[in-house]
């Protein structure tokens, strides 16, 4: 049985006496809840300060990004080895914010994912298409490739333990949801695709939902088959909307939550 997870993206979001504040809050609104696991992301220069708070709270914490490098001369960047130093356990790799934004072709999102694995991270690899990719049909073609380039460079071996995230790009901070047949077809298709390769890796992965999660939404997205839980951007930065999504997540069966 594959537990829940879910993830919360702040992005660029946060300042020190913010961050305080939330994680104060969650770390109390989400004790003792069971069938989920709960992380959150924060930028590279509060890790040390979500260790801090979060250690022994059974919340995990991870980074957004990492270099595909392991150390030397490369201005600006942050290695696994060192997210690792700072208690990391996830890392986000491909989001689409990165493709789109900061040119991550899937060359690169399969290093990166390569070089969060040999960090003992778990990578959380996010896929997706446009609107306009969805509307031209091609919604299967464009995961196929975004997932195929890196099963191709990593192995699928390197998936064991590792996360999805199938993040349409048009349902990103727009308020616009995936609807669970959507949701569904895409996180079946995901999963088929890696049976293809190894059924029990495919069988175990955990596949996110993302795109405008929110606590309306969470309880049903999540009761979907191949849905595993969300990776969530905006309403993780409020600690009630992030604990409610976290509690949403939970089949009741396991939480007694109605
Ligand atoms: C994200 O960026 O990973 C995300 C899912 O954002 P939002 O929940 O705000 O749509």
């Amino acid at each position: 049985m594959r537990t829940k997870l879910v993830i919360g993206n702040w992005k660029m979001h946060g300042s020190f006496a913010d961050n305080e504040v939330l994680l104060t809050a969650l770390v109390a609104q989400v004790k003792g809840l069971a069938g989920v696991t709960v992380g959150v992301c924060p930028p590279f220069i509060y890790l040390p300060q979500a260790q801090s708070l979060l250690r022994g709270t059974g919340i995990e914490w991870g980074a957004q990004n990492l270099s595909q490098r392991r150390n030397g001369a490369y201005t600006g960047e942050v290695s696994g080895q060192m997210l690792t130093d700072f208690g990391c356990r996830y890392v986000i790799v491909g989001h689409s914010e990165r493709r789109a934004l900061y040119g991550e072709d899937d060359a690169v999102v399969a290093d990166k994912f390569i070089a969060a694995a040999n960090a003992a991270l778990t990578p959380v690899l996010c896929v997706g298409e446009t609107l306009e990719e969805r509307q031209a049909g091609s919604t299967e073609d464009v995961i196929a490739r975004q997932l195929d380039a890196v099963v191709y460079s990593a192995g699928i071996a390197s998936f064991a333990g590792a996360v999805i995230a199938y993040e349409p790009v048009w349902a990103i901070g727009t308020g616009q949801t995936a609807t669970p047949e959507e949701a569904q077809a895409v996180h079946h298709f995901i999963r088929n695709r890696l049976k293809g390769h190894d059924r029990s890796i495919a069988e175990q992965l955990l596949i996110l939902y993302g795109g405008s999660v929110k606590v309306a939404n969470a309880a049903q997205l999540c009761t979907l088959p191949d849905v595993d839980g969300g990776l969530v951007g905006g309403a993780s930065l409020s600690a009630d909307e992030f604990a409610s999504i976290c509690r949403n997540a939970v089949p009741t069966h396991i939480s007694g939550v109605q």
